[in-house]
């Protein structure tokens, strides 16, 4: 397979830049720039799910680890497992968009999608980027072609979220070898793999990586009993004096968090990317069955109540997408920007660290969106939503977890402002010069924005008021709290909720406006997803902004707050009704997704 040319022209603006500049329509990546190398690998991850695993879904399901294993070597025949990975070391070395869209790919079966994602993203990525050439050469062609399967310890029963507070211990041995002992909870493909990135602390406290091979002496725990993915294995893994040689330190001693944290970034995205592929199998299930589903003499998918789940569905679906793609763009632009050898995944590690506001807000909305779709899925099932026989509640218990994993949805929550609040800080995001900025136009007298008759005009102004809005309440949280904003949670929660509905409505909003000055078939669809989405944002985000503004201020000080934010959030509400019931008939009709 060759490499794919790195998108060009598109915005190289700086992670979490978008809440203070606007972006160009055509500057952004979409999925209707899909290149035809993209179509094909989709296709290729595509057909493998539904005609190789799909079909043997309930064996997985009875734990038949062999064949977990087969169909991992399957994925490797077809080059799915090195997306990411150079032809040096095995890989197929493809750009960030091939790896959105294997991962959308692969979460159609959520279980071998857990199953590839702690393979694929959770072993191979931290190895590729932080190991030696030795390390990499090594193994890395062993996992690409799925000779040996990857499982990722780092989550301890003490220590999940909190993950630096691991007990696992390393103890140097007088031949520079090191002798791990404690234990690892809820590991992925714990059962069956046979390396394991794990993480543990060098005489005490030097947080660390480690490559260890099953053969060094690790034993897997019994296999948990999970609400969801019964086709994936998770259990505890537990070293006892387990001799790891010298060698097989992965990046540098005391230096563990940069591999964990550095891998997140990646696994984040390409979780949110899962959600995105789940949310379009879900979709079509529910196209589907209100098609035929009668009801009073009619298919469910007739009534307006059906019609609005539907359409909601495809809303906050194609929001979703929009931002994956957009971010996907932006780290291959950064990434094609540095010169480099294709060998280096410096680069690629940089662009996502870069972009380790958009990974966090992937994975929250993702997952949130995903489970909207899921629950509206059974919901649109009635009583054969509530049972085995449809897919329905499979899917339903197989995503509560995206809300847990990658870091649970609160921690990511924490870190998107935290993260721009501290490039702020640091002078690297000019958040406060912007907040000062706004804080003086509000003073003055409300200028008439110029007429606009161009599409989604009222919406790109909606969302430029989204932005002062969130830059007003990042610059009262900085001011009332300073230092000690970290401690005040529930206003963070506010702020990464407007800053996840600013993104998201931003990305729907230049997406749907591409296809339209692109005259794409479906870009009258777009526009509607776009404008019901910025349509319920206004909403969302005047309902946090209002409640942060109250935490922090009140009496003359909240009124006049309070006006400030009437005077900026002036959105008119339109006819979602209309727009909803326009996506959802052709969703029916289509029985699908209507933008894939
Ligand atoms: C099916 C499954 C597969 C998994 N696979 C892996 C794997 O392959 N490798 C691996 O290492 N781990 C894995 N995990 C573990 C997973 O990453 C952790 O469960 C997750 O990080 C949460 O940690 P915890 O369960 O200890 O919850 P806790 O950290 O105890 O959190 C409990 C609650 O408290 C909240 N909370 C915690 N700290 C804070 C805070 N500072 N502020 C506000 N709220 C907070 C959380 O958001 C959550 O709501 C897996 C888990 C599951 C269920």
């Amino acid at each position: 397979m060759s490499t794919t040319a790195a998108p060009t022209a598109l915005s190289t603006l700086r992670g979490g830049e978008w809440l203070l500049q606007p972006t160009a329509a055509d500057s952004i990546f979409t999925p209707e720039k899909l290149t035809d190398e993209h179509r094909l690998i989709g296709r290729t991850a595509q057909e493998f799910v539904r005609n190789e695993i799909l079909p043997v879904l309930d064996k997985l399901e009875e734990k038949d680890w062999a064949l977990a294993r087969r169909l991992v070597q399957r994925g490797g025949d077809l080059g799915l497992l090195g997306v990411d990975v150079p032809e040096a070391y095995g890989g197929v070395g493809l750009d960030k968009v091939t790896s959105l869209i294997v991962s959308e790919k692969m979460a159609v079966s959520a279980s071998f999608g857990a199953t590839f994602g702690a393979h694929a993203n959770l072993t191979v990525i931290p190895l590729f980027l932080f190991g030696s050439e030795a390390q990499k050469q090594k193994y890395l062609p062993k996992l690409l072609t799925g000779e040996l399967v990857g499982a990722y310890g780092l989550s301890e029963t003490g220590s999940g979220s909190d993950a630096l507070g691991a007990r696992t211990r390393a103890t140097r041995q007088p031949d520079g070898s090191f002798l791990l002992n404690g234990e690892k909870m809820w590991i992925t493909n714990g059962g069956f793999a046979d390396l394991f990135v794990v993480f543990a602390k060098v005489d005490g406290d030097q947080f660390t990586a480690f490559l260890v091979e099953r053969g060094f002496g690790v034993k897997s725990g019994k296999e948990e009993h999970k609400m969801g993915l019964h086709g994936s294995s998770t259990t505890a893994l537990i070293f006892q004096d387990v001799k790891v040689p010298a060698d097989n330190v992965l990046g540098e001693i005391g230096k563990g968090h940069k591999v964990a944290f550095n891998v997140l970034n990646f696994a984040r995205f390409k979780l949110g990317a899962m959600c995105g592929g789940g949310a379009h199998g879900a979709i079509a299930e529910s196209a589907k069955y209100a098609a035929s589903r009668r009801q009073f003499g009619q298919p469910i998918a007739n009534f307006g109540a059906i019609k609005h789940k539907i359409g909601e569905m495809v809303i906050r679906t194609y929001a979703v997408e929009s931002l994956l793609y957009r971010t996907a763009g932006l780290v291959d632009a950064r990434v094609s920007a540095t010169r480099h050898d294709a060998t280096d995944g410096g680069p690629a590690l940089a662009a996502f660290e870069e972009y380790a506001v958009e990974a966090s807000i992937a994975k929250v909305a993702g997952s949130e969106a995903l489970n909207y779709v899921l629950d509206e899925n059974i919901q649109i099932h009635g009583g054969n939503g509530y049972v085995r026989d449809y897919p329905a509640e499979r899917h339903f218990r197989d995503a509560r977890v995206n809300r847990i994993f990658e870091g649970t949805n609160e921690i990511n929550r924490l870190l998107i402002p935290g993260m721009l609040i501290r490039r702020a800080v640091k002078g690297d995001l000019p958040l406060i010069p912007a907040a000062k900025a706004l804080q003086d136009e509000l003073m003055g007298p409300a200028a008439m924005p110029p007429a606009d008759e161009a599409v989604l005009a009222e919406e790109r102004r909606a969302v430029d008021a989204f932005k002062k809005t969130a830059l007003m309440v990042f610059g009262v949280a900085m001011q009332t709290y300073g230092e000690k904003l970290t401690d005040e949670q529930e206003v963070l929660m506010h702020l990464a909720d407007i800053a996840i509905d600013v993104f998201s409505a931003e990305s729907a909003t230049l997406r749907a406006r591409a296809a339209s000055d692109g005259r794409n078939a479906k870009a009258a669809l777009q526009v509607d997803a776009a404008r019901a989405f910025v349509n319920d944002a206004a909403l969302r985000i005047e309902a946090s902004a209002r409640q942060a503004l109250a935490a922090m201020a009140d009496g003359d000080t909240l009124r006049t707050m309070l006006a400030a934010l009437r005077r900026l959030l002036k959105v008119t509400p339109v006819n979602t009704v209309v727009m909803r019931r326009r996506l959802a008939d052709e969703t029916v009709a289509r029985g699908a997704y209507p933008f894939a």
